[in-house]
């Protein structure tokens, strides 16, 4: 059996900043996962620029910033394999994998690091009516078939989601000449970064139907059709609102899942909100030595955030190998998102393992204006920030001071919340 020390599953930004980080905090041993061809992970079919402005206070394309990352894995001599499914992790760290030139191989590895990125919800997780005929794609495939293959996957398009993707889509598409007719979004409010919504619909006279969803798709061998309507607070259509846009493709960008079945298998606790595993202040999930970052964890929204999350979980594994099971005195702190707030990740606090300051992050439920993020040890408050908008597809953090946590007497709880005043 092959033995590691540290362990990476997946070679996008996550895993690249991972290994990365841990290298430069002393572990030398570390072996990187990747089932596709090359390392970069989604950000090979992400073209379009706007990536790095908080990292590298530049703007870069996708696959640029992501090499970013690549050179600094080639450059610390870090190993990886590509073309590489890890297939199974048991509880005691040992990695199943397979290629084609080792075949079925056996890792044992000291630490591991999750980092698997996310996949887009399926069709089939919808309640779409119609026949299945071709032309349905779901953003980020027609995103690869567009950037990578080089195939225009339809020349008149709807779209039925406002996640990011699809807006990125929507522009992606209208420049290589398709009619993109319209944008809906079920919800009233949309799931992308403001942004997107400025410079791939706005900038291009792309309708975005807030609070309208797909209820009929037209064509058997092809999509010929598809009928929108307006739905109401219970999200049903409301009779009599119906429009009907003649197009060739339906595009779907309605929402990531992260990709889990492996942290499931292995018995990791499970955040039923963000599909992602429970993690505490290290980034460690519930199995010892088993940690994740990265859309795997939770879904973001900027890769910068990725970069930055991976860049702890490498260095919390690095240190977990170095001092052999890493433990720590103290009583685990309850981080609780609740009022607005979805969830926080982290989930839980040591503060004998904590850093100086720590980046909370979490999203809220809806659209709030003039509204405070706050915070509450045990019953009393001790952070109230004002926000002007905070909406559903923008991520929130707020930061916490080891000191102020460790002076304060008997805490049992962090609550992080949204008020009105
Ligand atoms: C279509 C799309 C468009 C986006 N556009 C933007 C944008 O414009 N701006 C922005 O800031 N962010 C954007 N993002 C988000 C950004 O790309 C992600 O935040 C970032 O790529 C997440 O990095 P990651 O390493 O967690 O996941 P990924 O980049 O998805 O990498 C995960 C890697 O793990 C590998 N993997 C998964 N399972 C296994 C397994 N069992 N064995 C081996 N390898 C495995 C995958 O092949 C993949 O390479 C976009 C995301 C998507 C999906």
């Amino acid at each position: 059996m092959l033995s590691y020390d540290i362990v990476i599953i997946g070679g996008g930004p996550a895993g690249l900043a991972a290994a990365a980080a841990a290298k430069k905090a002393g572990t030398d041993s570390i072996l990187i996962l990747e089932r596709d061809h090359e390392l970069g992970g989604i950000l090979n079919q992400c073209i379009h620029n706007g990536f790095g402005l908080h990292t590298f206070k530049e703007e870069l394309t996708g696959p640029e910033y992501a090499y970013r990352f690549e050179k600094e894995v080639y450059d610390l001599g870090i190993e990886y394999k590509l073309n590489t499914m890890v297939m199974d992790i048991s509880s005691d760290r040992i990695v199943t994998a397979m290629n084609r030139t080792d075949g079925m191989i056996q890792i044992k590895a000291g630490a591991i690091v999750l980092a698997m990125g996310c996949r887009e919800r399926p069709r089939g997780a919808l309640n779409t009516p119609g026949y299945r005929p071709a032309g349905i794609f779901s953003a980020g495939t027609a995103q690869r078939l567009v950037n990578i293959e080089g195939y225009l996957p339809g020349r008149e398009v709807v779209i039925l989601g406002s996640g990011d993707i699809g807006l990125i889509m929507a522009r992606r598409m209208t420049l290589e000449g398709a009619k993109v007719k319209v944008v809906a979004e079920v919800m009233p409010y949309s799931g992308g970064l403001k942004r997107n919504i400025v410079q791939c619909l706005d900038d291009y006279g792309i309708p975005l139907k807030l609070s309208h969803t797909v209820i009929d798709i037209e064509g058997k061998e092809r999509v010929t059709a598809v009928t929108i309507a307006e739905v109401g607070p219970d999200r049903k259509p409301i009779p009599g609102t119906e429009e009907r846009y003649t197009c060739d493709t339906l595009l779907l960008s309605v929402g990531l899942i992260p990709e889990n079945e492996l942290s499931r298998s292995a018995g990791v606790e499970m955040n039923p909100v963000t599909n992602g595993p429970v993690v505490n202040e290290s980034l460690e999930t519930s199995i010892p030595g088993v940690f994740a970052c990265g859309n795997v964890l939770h879904v973001h929204d900027l890769v910068d955030y990725v970069s930055e999350e991976a860049k702890r979980a490498g260095e919390n594994a690095a240190k977990y190998v170095q001092a052999d099971g890493r433990k720590a005195d103290g009583e685990e702190i309850q981080i609780i998102a609740t009022e607005g707030a979805r969830y926080t990740v982290p989930s839980t606090i040591n503060v004998n393992r904590m850093d100086d300051l720590l980046t909370v992050r979490f999203r809220v439920g809806a659209v709030y204006q003039d509204s405070y993020v706050s915070v509450y040890f045990n019953d009393e408050r001790v952070m109230h920030n004002k926000k002007r908008v905070l909406a559903p597809g923008e991520m929130e953090n707020v930061i916490l001071q080891k000191t102020k946590i460790k002076d304060f007497k008997d805490l049992k709880t962090i609550t992080v919340k949204i008020e009105k005043d």
